[in-house]
């Protein structure tokens, strides 16, 4: 029975994508979308954490994330490779597509004549599976919000807000659901980026590393949020990743190791994740992994992806 429903909710999505949508996909045509309704209410919790170098991400700097990367039921990667362009625009568009930018076509930080409507973010496919999920996204650095996600998305504000507003407007969702009750939610920090151009992305630049201690303590807040959301029986995914590292006072320089590479948690007290020894996750990884965890799958996505699901099934 649940899989004649699932094939009538996949007919009709076919018929809603040819009529709805049908040009943005002309080179796969219709989209098929299909829903596991045992997780189709899931939540997910993406952090985004601008410009964190992953050897910085230490005991004495970030001591949450530094336990949570020591912890059980954690896949978390400290090489995790960023995009070749090694600019915000890209990375943060191939963590929302799960495409390189090669398919997105974010090559810097203009957004100019971005391929989205071919290779949308992940909140497209949500959206298309269930609208009445709530997708949320949270952004300091606007030109998230303003390019990638403004037309996929039901709550996304395209003012700035710095770091502690972004914080307490993600825990106004999680704790009080105002002005909604977030299902899906992205947030992005970027004072640690900010800190790094003017002082040095480094463990020895005090402002750095400041930068990151506050920042840590917003991330540990945000899961406590989320353990107790659990154990009332929600079942949330609850992820941090980063855009790119930084030397020097910059991230221009793509082959440096502490700039092609960063940080990449992703934490769920049962699923089996893929293990940190012997998966070395990218950008692309995140799209999969929240789809998946979700149960939607989209035959365009299918196609489409560069990445794969860090939940293994
Ligand atoms: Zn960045």
């Amino acid at each position: 029975m649940k899989k004649l429903f699932v094939l009538l909710f996949g007919l009709l999505l076919i018929i809603y994508a040819c009529t709805k949508d049908g040009d943005d996909t002309i080179n796969i045509g219709p989209d098929i979308i299909t829903i596991d309704s045992l997780k189709i209410n899931n939540n997910v919790l993406v952090i985004g954490i601008d410009g964190l170098r992953s050897d910085v991400m230490q005991e004495e700097f970030s001591p949450f994330m530094y336990n949570l990367s020591q912890s059980k039921n954690v896949y978390f990667n400290d090489t995790h490779i960023v995009e070749e362009y090694t600019w915000s625009g890209p990375n943060w568009s191939s963590i929302l597509t799960g495409v390189h930018f090669d398919k997105h076509n974010v090559t810097d930080n203009s957004f100019d004549n971005d391929n989205y409507s071919t290779y949308p973010p992940f909140f497209h496919y949500i959206e298309r599976a269930d609208s009445s999920i709530n997708t949320v996204s949270l952004v300091n650095w606007t030109p998230i919000n303003q390019h990638t996600l403004l037309n996929y998305t039901d709550f996304v504000p395209l003012e700035s807000m710095n770091d502690l507003e972004i914080f307490e407007n993600v825990e106004n969702i999680l704790l009080n659901k105002n002005p909604m009750d977030g299902d899906v939610i992205f947030l992005q920090f970027d004072e640690l980026d900010g800190a790094g151009h003017s002082y040095g992305f480094s463990a020895s630049s005090e402002e750095y590393t400041n930068t990151l201690t506050v920042i840590d303590t917003y991330v540990e807040n945000l899961f406590n949020i989320i353990e107790g959301k659990r154990s009332e029986g929600e079942d949330w995914l609850y992820i941090i990743v980063s855009d790119h590292g930084g030397e020097g006072t910059s991230h221009s320089d793509t082959q440096h190791p502490d700039v092609n590479q960063t940080i990449f948690f992703t934490q769920h007290p049962s699923l089996q994740l893929q293990a940190n020894c012997c998966y070395v996750s990218s950008q692309v990884d995140i799209a999969p992994t929240v789809l998946g965890f979700l149960g939607i799958s989209s035959s365009n996505f299918n196609f489409n992806k560069d990445g794969f699901s860090i939940i293994v099934e």
